[in-house]
């Protein structure tokens, strides 16, 4: 049998159980994946242990496995592959492409939006290292988004923390290090996180890594204008599983035909993945913009 050439991911953390706008990732990356013959993976990123609420795990498989989306192989998670972690931070370190920083919260605060550098030239005298810091250029090397196209930004918080001072992995890198040991080939995920994709694919080249092709789906929001989060309590996906995908369809500008109004979820999947070709786009900017 031949390898499939594309692989596709899922990566919620379970910091809460998926909401309107994780579906959108979820169905998003899996549709793209399954209509090329690829894999679909899941991993749940719990490098963040303190963001981890007991349960959000399972309630994240169920809530899958209602929308009928089967992932491939065992369900992978971070918190127990520090290891592999450490391994590339020590890869950078051995190349001078990181920094121990002395700089604590209450100053990183002061310094604004966008970390000045302070420690850059080295810890200042009587510092103590308290975190990682990858050095990344002031505007990071060009890159093509699926949906929104050619995209060239400085990364929005200067040099980014990689081993954070309460001794844990920033998610930049795990997320980095995983797509790569699992050879993820595609990101298809939240808008949120268009602006960190040219610090991950700076991160990528740094390790040697390949660069997965990226595209990013509508950022729902609340009526507020903030992101809807897992961890911030915004109402979680409890709904049934066949208005699920027609309004997670909707929101990716899809039209839905009446008769599926009431389908079951693998006849929603099923009708989704035929009418997937490249001519018929996954997202359509036209008629939801992010
Ligand atoms: N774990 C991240 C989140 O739940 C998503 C990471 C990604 O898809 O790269 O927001």
């Amino acid at each position: 049998p031949c390898t499939p050439t594309v692989t596709g991911r899922f990566a919620p953390s379970p910091s809460g159980p998926l909401h309107a706008g994780s579906l959108i990732a979820a169905i998003g990356s899996y549709l793209s994946a399954r209509s090329q013959g690829g894999r679909w993976l899941l991993r749940l990123e719990d490098v963040d242990e303190g963001r981890v609420r007991p349960g959000a795990a399972d309630i994240i498989l169920r809530q899958l496995e209602a929308l009928a989306l089967d992932w491939d192989g065992p369900v992978q998670t971070q918190a127990a592959r520090k290891d592999v972690y450490q391994e590339a931070l020590a890869a950078l370190q051995a190349q001078s492409m990181v920094y121990p920083c002395a700089c604590t919260r209450q100053e990183i605060r002061g310094f604004g939006e966008r970390y000045p550098g302070i420690c850059r030239p080295g810890l200042p005298p009587g510092r103590q290292t308290r975190s990682w810091r990858l050095r990344v250029p002031d505007l990071l090397p060009p890159w093509e988004d699926r949906f929104h196209g050619p995209q060239q930004l400085p990364a929005p918080q200067g040099d980014p923390i990689l081993l954070r001072a309460d001794g844990y992995f920033a998610y930049i890198l795990a997320c980095v290090a995983d797509d790569g040991e699992q050879g993820v080939s595609e990101v298809i995920r939240g808008g949120d996180l268009l602006t960190l994709t040219g610090t991950q694919r700076y991160l990528q080249s740094a390790l040697g890594l390949p660069h997965p092709q990226y595209g990013h789906l509508p950022l729902l929001c609340n009526a507020d204008g903030s992101k809807l989060s897992k961890s911030t309590d915004s109402p979680a996906w409890a709904g049934d599983p066949s208005q699920a995908w027609e309004e997670t369809l909707r929101l990716l500008g899809w039209v839905t035909p009446p008769d599926l109004h009431a389908a079951d979820a693998p006849v929603w999947r099923d009708w989704a993945l035929t009418q997937m070709t490249e001519e018929k786009l996954l997202y359509r900017m036209t008629t939801t913009g992010l």
